[in-house]
């Protein structure tokens, strides 16, 4: 990290091991009774007035190695566009990650970044040359990707998963369901190839490997599927409107209610 080091070129007590070893033989000193907690933070207090003193003086160096050292960390390459910074940025509106220019606003290049702990490598993608980032995500192995969208490398085959209810019920009986990514937003769904038509789509689950079943819901006439993240398979019926939901969670409503009602034992 380059905070760290920059830190540490000017006030090396402060994230130098050796001020947390200082402190841990003071606990261990104090527990065995050779000394006061007192005299302990008497000398910590000590050590960091000496680094004060020593960083006071510089104070504007450090604004700026400070300054530096965290453009370093966010950087993760080359703009395509107008050969400034690639910054790695969180937006002000939604908290989430995302892929900037530091040239902005002349330069309005921005790239998403999928949820999880965002890390910039130095190699660039073999494919197109863009810069790669690691991305961890919750419960999920690191993967490195390419941060360019469009690039090969990111893109997911379209997965047929099914025949298309609301086509079948208007008599086209072949409208295939295709369960897709949109590359800006990175939201992964299922939409009819008639869309346009049938208005037909139902949302996936944005992790996890995608299989097809050829089972359909039978309560909602939607395509069974299988998504495979590290906890297992999960097998869904992907209508969030289904109708089979409604019944679960009107059951669920009916027992809450009916044991509210229950009369008390006397
Ligand atoms: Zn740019
Ligand atoms: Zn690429
Ligand atoms: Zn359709
Ligand atoms: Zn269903």
């Amino acid at each position: 990290m380059a905070v760290i080091d920059a830190l540490d070129a000017y006030a090396p007590h402060i994230t130098h091991p050796q001020m947390t070893a200082e402190l841990e033989d003071g606990m261990s000193s104090i527990a065995a009774g050779k000394t006061t907690k007192e005299e302990v933070v008497r000398s910590s207090r000590d050590l960091l007035a000496q680094e004060l003193d020593a960083l006071l003086p510089v104070r504007e160096q450090v604004k700026e190695a400070l300054a530096d050292a965290v453009a370093a960390d966010a950087y993760v390459g080359v703009c395509p566009k107008c050969g400034k910074d690639l910054q790695i940025r969180a937006s002000s509106k939604t908290k989430s990650m995302f892929i900037g220019c530091s040239g902005w606003p002349e330069c309005d290049i921005t790239y998403p970044l999928p949820k999880g702990k965002i890390e910039a490598q130095e190699e660039v993608c073999p494919t197109c040359g863009m810069p790669q980032v690691k991305v961890t995500a919750f419960r999920s192995k690191p993967h490195v990707k390419c941060i360019d969208p469009s690039c090969p490398s990111n893109h997911e085959p379209d997965v047929e998963v099914g025949i298309c209810p609301k086509c079948t019920d208007r008599g086209i009986f072949d409208a295939k369901l295709i369960a897709q990514r949109n590359p800006r937003t990175l939201k992964r769904f299922i939409r009819c190839e008639n869309y346009e038509e049938c208005g037909c789509s139902y949302p996936l689950p944005q992790h996890g490997t995608l299989t097809p079943t050829d089972e359909v819901c039978e309560a909602c006439g939607a395509p069974m599927v299988i998504v495979t993240t590290a906890r297992g398979p999960w097998k869904l019926c992907p209508n969030f409107e289904c109708s089979a939901k409604e019944e679960k969670n009107e059951a669920k409503a009916a027992k809450k209610t009916s044991r509210k009602r229950s009369p008390r034992k006397k």
